[in-house]
């Protein structure tokens, strides 16, 4: 059989979250004159028409019927215009979200695409069952996670791709097919990760894992020990759930690496998870003081970060698997707006990349709220 080598990504992905000053209509919108816009607000396109099926009938013969482009959005949280093209349908699949079916025994679960990972979670927490991969908010839809095959926290666990059992796919002829990584496996290959170029993802299952009680430990160091410590601490440790490590701007010299272990231990959150009442004042105000100036990112780092990780907290896997993205909101979308960059570098070559990122961020004066780094593993796909 012949192997394909496909993004082979062994190294760390760093995730660069950064304040752009801009002048801008207004925060997360409902597409108006079928304008659609991702969350940056920096990218509107003009469709010619937007379409939410809420069944995968609709879906083919919607497919079968339109003679042009078609486009596919998901949360549209992806950064670049991805989830539009000019004057085509943009088929928004936002409605199509529905949980097809569940088996707690096979720990594994079918989805519609269009469904948000919080919708997902909600329902597996009370088999108390866990995603197995997926990025850190859950906000996003599992079509557009596998669509650009996302990469969470997860450590030894890889690219979203090795948690999918098999996906169900409208083709551009509007057939139907089933995909896994044992049949139409090139296809399977080709359309996690393909950005909606193959085709569109219309279901999903999912490999589940327990939900299990996780410990976080933090700790400082210069950046130049970081490689080290990952592998010599993190990389093989099983009890390691969740781990990245953030960068501190403006020095670029120090990180916090943050783990979260399995533990037996008491819960001190007993939420099962994170509230979902929109309530981040506090977190926009945050935000606000350390993208105003360096003296704020200095607060962060000597002040504010020191007290929120004085205490080992113990709460649930799914606890931490569901950050709302409405928490980075900026306060005013009419000047300023933030932006997501990520970049892949093989774990030997990190300490000769920081140096040169380092000086590209201080020449060009770029506002950076956080560096965020987490393990990508390299997978072999047949
Ligand atoms: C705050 C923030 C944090 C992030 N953190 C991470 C992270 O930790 N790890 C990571 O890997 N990424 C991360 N990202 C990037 C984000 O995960 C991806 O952009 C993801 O695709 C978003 O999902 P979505 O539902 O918004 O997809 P969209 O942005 O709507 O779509 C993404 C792509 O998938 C296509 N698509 C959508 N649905 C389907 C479908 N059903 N069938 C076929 N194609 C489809 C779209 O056409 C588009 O090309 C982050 C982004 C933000 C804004």
């Amino acid at each position: 059989m012949k192997k394909i080598n496909w993004r082979q990504f062994l190294g760390f992905l760093l995730i660069a979250l950064a304040l752009n000053l801009y002048s801008c209509s207004n925060k997360e919108q409902p597409a108006q004159n079928n304008v659609v816009n991702d969350i940056t607000q920096l990218n509107p396109i003009k469709v010619q028409g937007i379409v939410s099926p809420v069944s995968t009938r609709e879906l083919i013969d919607l497919v079968k019927r339109h003679k042009g482009a078609i486009s596919i959005g998901g949360g549209r949280f992806s950064m670049g215009g991805q989830t539009a093209t000019e004057n085509a349908i943009q088929i928004d699949m936002r409605r199509f979200n529905h949980i097809v079916s569940f088996s707690k025994e096979k720990k594994e679960i079918t989805v519609q695409a269009g469904i948000r990972w919080r919708t997902l979670i909600q329902f597996i927490d009370q088999y108390d069952l866990s995603v197995k991969i997926m990025q850190t908010y859950a906000n996003f839809t599992v079509g557009g996670s596998l669509s650009v095959n996302v990469h969470g926290r997860y450590v030894g666990q890889g690219p979203i791709i090795l948690s999918v059992k098999s996906i169900k796919v409208v083709l551009a002829n509007g057939d139907l097919i089933e995909a896994s990584p044992s049949q139409n496996q090139e296809i399977f290959n080709a359309i996690i990760g393909g950005y909606g170029g193959i085709g569109i993802i219309a279901e999903a299952t999912l490999s589940l894992t327990d939900n299990c009680k996780v410990e976080r430990i933090d700790t400082v160091m210069k950046i130049g020990a970081y490689s080290q410590f990952f592998q010599k601490s993190i990389r093989n440790n099983k009890k390691v759930i969740f781990h990245n490590a953030d960068i501190y701007p403006n020095g670029f010299d120090e990180v916090r690496a943050i783990s979260y272990l399995e533990t037996n231990k008491h819960l001190t959150i007993k939420d099962r998870l994170k509230p979902n009442d929109g309530g981040y004042a506090f977190n926009r105000m945050a935000i606000d003081i350390v993208s105003g100036s360096k003296f704020g990112k200095w607060l962060r780092k000597r002040i504010g970060n020191p007290i929120y990780y004085r205490k080992n907290i113990v709460e649930w896997r799914n606890y931490e698997a569901t950050y709302d993205v409405k928490e980075l909101e900026p306060r005013s979308r009419q000047t300023s707006t933030y932006v997501l960059q990520e970049y892949f570098v093989p774990i030997e070559k990190f300490d000769s990349f920081y140096p040169k990122m380092n000086r590209i961020l201080k020449q060009h004066k770029v506002n950076v709220i956080n560096i965020s780094i987490r393990h990508a593993k390299k997978i072999q796909v047949q």
